[in-house]
């Protein structure tokens, strides 16, 4: 071929691929193609930096892939389409066309969620990534169908983010598939400074915390509304939540690169069916019915705050049996009130509270609650 460019060699592949894959694999010419001259071409046309971007291609290893593909690797952040973020053209199995796709690595999600429900999570992620990187309008293409059953062609499926699709009628000029490409590795950019300096597993834990139910304490409100809607679905608590000591949670990374212990709204929901939706303080405090749950409206307290998460290197604190149910007033009270009239509450909670403390091993004295709680400071 004379004049090599993207859009040529795109088309040469599409339209040979499918009688290519009947010969055999090795030393193949269209193998060696999507290996080595895409890449080249993609190196200089686009004028991408060899140090910072690793660019593969892939027809299958020993035998011909269905969905053949070219990833583009920001090395910073990810040298695998297995996992983290990168571009990839994806060819479509039956050779209709293919897709330029910013897409995610599926590991972690099967990996955390297992197969089945790693697939929503991945979406899920896609989502939200979608929803805080602003998606120039061309590539508002959600879904994707590479019209393939083979497991990795689903899991670009659902790691796909944003991306833009080309029939094989009407593959635009090579300047445009330039230029689209350039303009998503502006995107892809944008999502490495979203990261900021987290790896993709980092990341997705913190973009999925909402969706796996849990809050970090700069969210206390959406924390507190999050319980009282859940304890109104969840109808009985799991004793099993709270009588055996668990090990310390995995801390997440926020998006200002802070360590935070996550909350899980369904310990918060189990402590406060346990406490039958009544003030721990006392049981005749007024509150009202709130509209979500149905539920007497109570808050959830954490006895021992996440925050001292230090002092318990080897015990998760975020247990029903370390969460207290309060009325509004007392849960305001606990936190911001005078200590002559914190200290009794406290020494009482501390009281009620211990003996579900132990059996889930958090070991604390009244001394050092006070202490948490800055009483006789
Ligand atoms: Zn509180
Ligand atoms: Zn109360």
């Amino acid at each position: 071929m004379n004049n090599k460019n993207l859009e040529s060699t795109f088309r040469y592949v599409l339209n040979n691929y499918l009688t290519e894959k009947q010969s055999p694999f090795k030393k193949n010419e269209l193998s060696r193609e999507v290996r080595k001259e895409i890449p080249n071409l993609m190196y200089e046309q686009l004028n991408l930096d060899q140090k910072k971007y690793t660019i593969t291609g892939s027809v299958g290893k020993g035998n011909w892939a269905t969905v053949p593909w070219i990833g583009c690797f920001d090395r910073a952040i990810t040298s695998s389409a297995t996992r983290g973020y990168y571009l990839v053209y994806l060819f479509k199995s039956d050779m209709s066309g293919f897709y330029l796709s910013l897409n995610q690595g599926y590991t972690y999600f099967s990996k955390e969620y297992g197969a089945k429900l790693g697939k929503e999570k991945a979406r899920t992620a896609a989502s939200i990534m979608r929803s805080k990187i602003n998606v120039p309008s061309k590539f508002n293409l959600k879904k994707i169908d590479l019209a393939s059953q083979k497991d990795l062609a689903i899991g670009y499926e659902n790691g796909h983010i944003m991306g833009i699709y080309y029939d094989m009628n009407a593959i635009p000029d090579n300047s445009v598939l330039i230029h689209d490409f350039s303009l998503l590795l502006e995107s892809y950019q944008k999502l490495k400074t979203l990261l900021n300096d987290r790896s993709a597993e980092e990341f997705n834990r913190y973009i999925l915390l909402k969706d796996d139910n849990e809050y970090l304490e700069n969210n206390e409100i959406e924390y507190q509304q999050a319980i009282d809607r859940y304890s109104g679905i969840v109808k009985e608590e799991d004793p099993s939540l709270h009588e055996v000591p668990r090990p310390r949670k995995q801390l997440v990374i926020d998006e200002g690169g802070r360590q935070k212990y996550p909350r899980d709204v369904r310990e918060a929901a189990a402590a406060l069916t346990r406490a039958g939706h009544q003030c721990e303080v006392g049981s005749e405090h007024a509150t009202f019915i709130s509209k979500s749950s149905r539920h007497p409206y109570c808050e959830a307290h954490h006895f021992v705050g996440i925050s001292r998460y230090d002092d318990f290197p080897d015990v998760d604190l975020d247990r029903a049996a370390n969460i207290i149910c309060l009325c509004a007033n007392c849960h305001r009270k606990i936190h911001y009130g005078v200590d002559e009239d914190r200290v009794d509450m406290i020494k009482e909670l501390y009281e009620l509270v211990n003996p579900r403390l132990e059996k889930v091993g958090i070991q604390v004295t009244l001394n050092q609650v006070k202490e948490y709680y800055g009483i006789g400071k």
